[in-house]
């Protein structure tokens, strides 16, 4: 960090700036320059210069040189983080392929889905069993019912789970029944909820706000891993602009640039991003050309039959076709599917 002093400021207050950061317990590395007085901060925590000292007399700026979200930062941990479940690695070489639908439904729906994502070569089966609605008066989601529905299908095919969670007060069922604990847009600034299920240690998948900054996805990641839990993917699902056309709009850059900037894993959501069957194919291959560790795809049985997010929703014959697409895709650029 460096702590830039005003043109205007006198040596004493330098002075003042230099004892007030030492009795942090940092180290202080003054440059006296003609025109202005600079500061190297050096230190762990450096966190109360930054609350306490950017009105201090004779003081102009404070410059982080390090990135706010610490354990979440390449800069602390440069290699990919992979994590790993019942034998799926996500992170890895392999594009890992999340799929089924936005809510489930009944037995049959979700097992005979279940079915078609193993047969197609997907890798974890996606379903909500609490579902966030705008509208109260929308389906809710099965409750603890749909989270056994999962849990035959996962028994049956072998494929982990993901799902979501709305309720902090929640987190061991969710223990209990899910392999990675879904945290949906809505939430991604539940703070309570996210230090919750980093003291829990459980596999996560947090997933970016419509209206978040990459930083903020970053800084709710730090929430969990702060906590000692690194089994974090985050999750790009499109962001709010003002284009109506799409539901969202995918923001592919922020694939790129969370790989930059964080070791943990990076999916996409296709469908949450763009809200239109017809457009889940091209962007699910670009977001795999993009560098995307996976996909979290919402398919059904019956599209027009859906209670939730049908439009959005790929039927059987278009996701094993688009498995097929995404091979050749991740092919070009030396991944498996
Ligand atoms: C979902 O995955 O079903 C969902 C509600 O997604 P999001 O939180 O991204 O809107
Ligand atoms: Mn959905």
């Amino acid at each position: 960090m460096i702590v830039v002093m005003s043109q205007e400021a006198s040596r004493d207050q330098v002075e003042a700036v230099l004892r007030k950061i030492e009795e942090f317990g940092l180290q202080t590395h003054p440059i006296y320059g003609v025109q202005k007085t600079v500061i190297g901060v050096i230190g762990d925590d450096k966190t109360k210069v930054v609350e306490t000292m950017a009105g201090y007399p004779g003081v102009e700026q404070i410059i982080p040189i390090l990135k706010p979200y610490k354990f979440a930062s390449r800069e602390t941990h440069p290699q990919d983080t992979v994590i790993e479940l019942s034998g799926v690695r996500i992170g890895g070489d392999k594009v890992v392929v999340m799929a089924g639908p936005c809510a489930v439904e009944s037995p049959e729906q979700i097992l005979n889905t279940a079915r078609l994502v193993k047969l197609s070569g997907g890798s974890i089966l996606r379903g909500g069993a609490y579902k966030p609605r705008t509208s109260p008066y929308s389906f809710q989601g099965l409750g603890e019912e749909g989270l056994r529905y999962l849990a035959e299908a996962r028994e049956e095919t072998g494929l982990p789970v993901v799902t979501e969670i709305t309720d902090p007060r929640k987190i061991d069922l969710f223990c209990e029944y899910a392999d990675i604990i879904q945290v949906g847009a809505r939430n991604m600034q539940n703070f309570v909820l996210l230090t919750e299920i980093g003291r829990s240690g459980h596999p996560v998948l947090l997933k970016r706000g419509p209206s978040s900054k990459i930083e903020d996805l970053l800084l709710a990641a730090e929430y969990i891993i702060k906590e000692g839990n690194r089994n974090i993917i985050l999750c790009e699902r499109g962001i709010s602009t003002f284009e109506t056309y799409t539901r969202n709009t995918l923001d592919l850059s922020a694939v790129a640039a969370i790989k930059k900037l964080s070791h943990l894993p990076v999916v996409v959501d296709p469908s949450h991003s763009v809200g239109i069957a017809n457009l889940v194919t091209p962007m699910s291959m670009a977001a795999v050309a993009a560098g995307a560790d996976g996909l979290i795809v919402e398919i059904h049985p019956n599209p027009n039959a859906a209670l939730c997010d049908g439009s959005q929703s790929l039927d059987f014959e278009t996701f094993s076709a688009l498995m097929t697409k995404l091979r050749k895709v991740a092919a070009a650029i030396g991944r498996d599917v």
